[in-house]
Formats: structure tokens, sequence, C-alpha cells
């Protein structure tokens, strides 16, 4: 394995770990790692709960915008690092999980976000009547108090990923590389082995198998805080039940809110804050969703929790901005439950875990992190590998926005 410091070299009388890299959790997170440091050269072991591909974490279905418009730059600098890889590893597949779009921003002017959103990445401004024009008048925002305090901006830096075959992607990448793969694993514990035994980590799975490794990735979702409450650490992690809904397309209109006629990925940042992708993946509807939902324990969920009133409040919004393409007065016609992990700040947890270097985690991405799996996967691999990451540094990326000691003292985080 390539690097300085590099783990997994075994030292005299001392017996090797069997694995460089241990990974936990084969969402897009864990799956992207696993093909990172695969990629590295380093033997890999990636450890799945449940099936391979199972709709229980946050990385299933059928769709994930990707959009530059950020307000923190730092997540801007992480997208942008993230669309080189996507379009790496879909090079090295050989078949795409992209679909560029245009994305639309909108909102209220007074939202400082959505100006630094905005500002960011130089979108064009798009007037209410043009608006209007624009996609067959699919946008009919009736805008509250007077039309200058609404802004909408146009950015070409949209597009969906198909989750659920990007996961399998990252996997599928992984074994080609040497990972090996294991679903049905539940990690119950991760521990330092005693130097005197070579050092690293053993990883306990339920029913006494244990794996060893030099380095381990904690890549586990709404899971985090459960599994590394043994270490200790208190991740401020709270899993909240979110759907996708699909909503039927008005007859006639199926072509117009269509990816391939270039209809954008969009979000609103009034009240509901919505989103919504063209019609690609379930032609006939179109994915028009809203941030946030009920805490939830992911061991034990009501599947139904306060679906009626997200269901309600998408609803509402599609009648008044979208009445004459969308059927909202039907319901939505497919919803998958999802788990979004939110931390305090809305910022992802990337960190090394208890002191050393040889425990990573990535956590709490906060219903935003799809977009950046490959860019985090290949940050977590370097800083297991290497003890911190190049990428991260030659992309301007500040890792200390995303250490868990930043909520020391501080419950709100980087959001102060
Ligand atoms: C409704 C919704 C819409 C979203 N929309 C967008 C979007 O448009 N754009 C975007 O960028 N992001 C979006 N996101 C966010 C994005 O999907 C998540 O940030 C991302 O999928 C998180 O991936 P993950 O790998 O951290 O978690 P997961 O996908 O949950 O993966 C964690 C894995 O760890 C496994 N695991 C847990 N415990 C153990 C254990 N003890 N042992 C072994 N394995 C274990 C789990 O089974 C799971 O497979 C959305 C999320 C939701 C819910």
């Amino acid at each position: 394995m390539a690097g300085a410091g590099a783990p997994a070299v075994p030292q005299a009388g001392r017996p090797a770990p069997n694995f460089d890299v241990i990974v936990v959790g084969a969402g897009i997170m864990g799956s992207c790692t696993a093909h990172a440091a695969a990629s590295r050269g380093a033997r890999v072991l990636l450890l799945e709960r449940f099936d391979l591909l199972h709709p229980l974490g946050s990385s299933h279905g059928d769709s994930r915008i990707i959009r530059d418009a950020y307000a923190q730059p730092r997540y801007l600098r992480m997208v942008r690092l993230a669309r080189c890889l996507w379009a790496a590893a879909e090079a090295e597949a050989g078949y795409r999980v992209l679909t560029p779009t245009p994305h639309l921003s909108m909102g209220p002017r007074s939202s400082a976000s959505l100006a630094a959103a905005i500002a960011n990445i130089g979108a064009e401004e798009v007037d209410v009547d043009d608006l209007h024009r624009r996609w067959g008048g699919a946008f009919a925002l009736t805008v509250p108090g007077p039309v200058d305090a609404w802004v909408t901006a146009l950015s070409d830096h949209g597009g969906v990923l198909s989750a659920t075959k990007a996961v399998a992607m990252f996997q599928s990448l992984a074994v080609a590389k040497g990972a090996v793969v294991r679903d049905n694993t539940e990690v119950v514990g991760i521990d330092r082995a005693p130097e005197p035994d070579g050092g690293g980590v053993v990883v306990r799975a339920a029913g006494g198998e244990a794996f060893r490794g030099a380095r381990c990735v904690v890549t586990v979702g709404a899971w985090a805080a459960k599994l590394l409450g043994s270490w200790g650490v208190d991740l401020p992690i709270r899993p909240l039940h979110t759907l996708h809904l699909y909503w039927r397309v008005k007859p006639g209109q199926e072509q117009t809110v269509s990816a391939s006629a270039g209809f954008p990925t969009f979000s609103s940042y009034g009240d509901p804050p919505v989103y919504g992708a063209p019609s690609l993946e379930l032609p006939g509807l179109i994915k028009i969703s809203c941030d946030g939902g009920p805490p939830c324990d992911p061991d034990a969920r009501d599947w139904l929790a306060g679906d009626a009133e997200v269901t309600h409040r998408v609803a509402r919004w599609i009648q008044e901005a979208m009445p004459d393409h969308v059927d909202a007065a039907g319901g939505p016609v497919v919803r998958q439950s999802c788990i979004c992990s939110m931390t305090p700040d809305a910022d992802f947890v990337m960190d090394f875990l208890g002191g050393g270097r040889d425990v990573v985690v990535g956590a709490g991405f906060s219903g935003h992190g799809f977009k950046m799996g490959p860019a985090v996967g290949k940050i977590l691999a370097e800083m297991a590998i290497d003890g911190g990451s190049e990428t991260a540094a030659e992309a301007g990326l500040d890792l200390g926005f995303f250490r868990i000691g930043r909520f020391d003292g501080n419950p709100m985080g980087n959001a102060k």
C-alpha cells in the first residue's frame, strides 16, 4: 500500500492485520470509501449489516439531486471535486449514473443562504415573467409581496444521480480492485488490538466473528451514534424519517417536465423548503419532496410517521407553484421512506476517533451528502491510509469544519 505511515507493514514476530482498511457500512459513503482505498492498492473489507442495496438506510432509491448552488464555499469545493470523481467512476464502470440538468434556485431575496448560493456560482437571475415563460410555464409562482422580494436563479450545474445504481457501481468497482464485500454482517464493536498482537483494530460482528484491520472507517449512517457510543463518543446526530415523493404529471405535460427536455432540478428556499427533479426514472411522474421529518429510531421505524403532514405541505406548494403541470390533488403516486442523519449545524462529521489515527468516522451527512459521496470516500480513505487528506488540502477544504470537537461546549457547532 502506498503512502507514508502506511499501516499493515508487518513487524518482525508480529502478526499482520488481515486487512489494511475495514469499512463498516455499505451505503454511498462506505462504498465510495472502499473503492477509493482499494484504488490505492489497500486490502479492503467492506462490511454491511443488511443485504447490499437494502432500503433501510439513506442511500437507496431512484434519485438524488446534485447541484453546485451552496452557500458555504466548503460544499461548493466538495461538490466540484465530487463531480470530477463521479465522471472518473462512470468512465471506469463504463456506464452513467449522473444525468446532467440545469438547476433552478428560488426563494425570498431576504434569504442570506440563497443569496450566497447564487453569488458563489454566479448563477443567472431569472425574473418572474421569464420564469413563467420557460419550461412551458411549468413554474407559475405567485410571489408573496412585491415581485422583487423574490429571486430565482439558474445555473448549468444541476443533475440527477441514480442512487442505488451509483452505490452498486462503487461496490462493483471496489470488488474489481480486490475489495472483499460481506453483507448480512452486523458490526457490534470496534476495539484497538493490543500492540503485542501487532496493533490495528479488531472489528467484532454479531455471531462472534472478528476481523483484523490496520485501520477502520465507520460509515454507518443513522446508526453512527449508537455504534460509536461504546467509544464514549457523543455524536450529536439525529436521524429523521424523510420521504421521497413522486407525483403524477398532468396529461400532455410529460415531455415538458422531463430531463430530456432540459427541465431543471430545483430548490425552493421558502416555506416549505421544497426540492424537485425532472421526470426521469419513473416516466409520467415527477419527484417533488420537502426537507425534514420527524425524529426516528433506525431500529424501530414508524414507517408512516409524519407522512400526512409532509405530503400536505408539498401538495400545497405544488398547487401554488406548478398547478398546470403536476397533479397534487390525487396525492403522491409513489412514496419511499429514507433517513436523514442531521447534525445541529447540518455539516458533515469526518474525523478520527479515540485520540488515534486508526479509526475514522464519516457520518451526519444531514440530507445533502449523496452528491458528495465520491469526494467524501476519497477523503475518508486518505485519512485512514495516510493519517490526513491531501485531496482535501488540494481542494482547499478545511477538515476542521468537520471535526467532532466543534460541538465541545458549543451544541450548535459551526452554526454557533
Ligand atoms: C429523502 C432523502 C432525500 C435526499 N436527497 C438528497 C439529494 O437530493 N442530494 C444529496 O446529495 N443527498 C440527498 N440525501 C442525503 C443522502 O442520501 C445521504 O447523505 C447519504 O445517502 C448518506 O449515506 P451514508 O452512507 O452515510 O448512510 P447509509 O446509506 O444509511 O449507509 C450506512 C450503512 O451502514 C450500514 N450499517 C449500519 N450499522 C451497521 C453495523 N453495525 N454494521 C454494519 N453495517 C452497518 C447500514 O445498514 C447502511 O447500509 C437525501 C436523503 C434522504 C433521506
